[in-house]
């Protein structure tokens, strides 16, 4: 048997009749950027996180710069990020000119560890990244306390997390302001780049609107010195979409987790752990394995495919070699990059496919 990593197969067959009739009407309206369907659906996306105000971007590293440079963190300032993250998380911050600052994650949440970010905190701090990693909310309420007490902004990287949920809330509604991913690949996926900005502050809203259009707030009137990063009309009709579908496509994959939950039985490997009060999305499937390549080459052998998330932490990339942070100072992540291995894990995985993996595992 063959079982890809991921595969939007099944998912888009649901929806293919219903997108190319949405291409061919948005091709007939000819108005491709700021349109009625980037309102709809900024109006749609919204009212399914539970929020005031969302803003379409060109992608979710933007998503996650712009309210940055919005509440004007920039050169001199830190902004807290998770040691274990895919690198964007860090260089949304790093493209504001100010440097993140790596805190540990707990093993068993893959997410930021509440109890260490105080301790990293410096006059010159500014706000905490919270990452939803792999589909599981981050622990909020620290977060916020922690945030409270010194003054710091929350943003919120959902681009892992489309339709999780805290304590009954969205994802999204949590922090002062979210930047989502619609990368083909995210739980709710365009079909090319997309992004967007969530948040309960209006002004925030109107200033990340206006960053993403050359600094405009009406046209040809410039404010700041924007960029163009804004979400075209075609993804947003295919967003609108496909949003229908989200809840009902991210049950299905906690169907599959539990399944995997129920039958995967092998020590040498370790589940996912979902913490109280959250709701999982399994954007990522994580196990962790002190024999990860070894368990990883098996698979393959075998026909599964698999993934590594992520295999060179951020602190010992080329990219953030300047912070000089040396291999064994943030062990948490390194044991992440060294033992994590993602199976698959997508809308459209049969019974018999989900039951091989299993096998396939517990076999090893
Ligand atoms: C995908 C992703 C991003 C970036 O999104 P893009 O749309 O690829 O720019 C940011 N943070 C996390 C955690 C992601 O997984």
């Amino acid at each position: 048997m063959k079982i890809p990593f991921v595969s939007f197969e099944v998912m888009h067959r649901e929806i293919s009749d219903e997108i190319t009739e949405k291409f061919r009407e948005v091709y007939e309206r000819n108005w491709f950027i700021q349109g009625q369907e980037l309102e709809s659906f900024e109006q749609e996306f919204a009212a399914y996180c539970g929020v005031k105000y969302c803003v379409g971007v060109g992608n979710g590293l933007d998503a996650l710069y712009l309210p940055l440079k919005a509440y004007g963190i920039g050169s001199g300032d830190e902004v807290i990020v998770p040691s274990n993250t895919f690198i964007a998380t860090a260089l949304a911050v790093s493209y504001t000119g100010a440097e993140p600052v790596f805190v540990e994650p707990t093993l068993e949440s893959f997410n930021i560890d509440p109890e260490r970010i105080e301790e990293k905190i410096t006059d010159r701090t500014k706000a905490i990244m919270a990452v939803h990693l792999y589909g599981q909310p981050a622990p909020m309420q620290e977060i916020r306390e922690i945030a409270d007490r010194h003054g710091l902004k929350v943003i919120e990287d959902s681009a892992q997390a489309h339709g999780a949920t805290y304590r009954g809330r969205r994802t999204g509604s949590l922090g002062d302001a979210a930047g989502f991913s619609f990368y083909p690949g995210k739980n709710l996926g365009a079909l090319g780049d997309g992004g967007a900005v969530v948040t309960n502050d209006k002004e925030l809203a109107d200033k990340v609107r206006a960053l993403g259009n050359y600094g405009s707030d009406y046209k040809y009137h410039h404010i700041y010195q924007g960029n163009n990063s804004r979400l075209d009309e075609v993804q947003a009709a295919f967003l609108r979409i496909k949003l229908r579908q989200l809840d009902r496509w991210n049950a299905r994959r906690a169907e599959i987790a539990e399944q995997y939950r129920k039958g995967i039985h092998n020590p040498k490997v370790i589940l996912p752990a979902v913490s109280e009060g959250n709701t999982h999305v399994y954007h990522i499937y994580a196990l962790r394995c002190q024999e990860r390549d070894a368990l990883e080459q098996y698979l393959n052998e075998r026909g599964i495919g698999t993934n590594k998330h992520y295999p060179i932490p951020m602190h010992l990339q080329g990219a953030y070699e300047a912070l000089h942070i040396p291999e064994g100072t943030l062990p948490l992540a390194e044991e992440i990059s060294a033992t994590e291995l993602s199976i698959p894990m997508y809308y459209g995985m049969t019974e018999e496919e989900i039951a091989y993996v299993v096998e396939a595992i517990n076999a090893f």
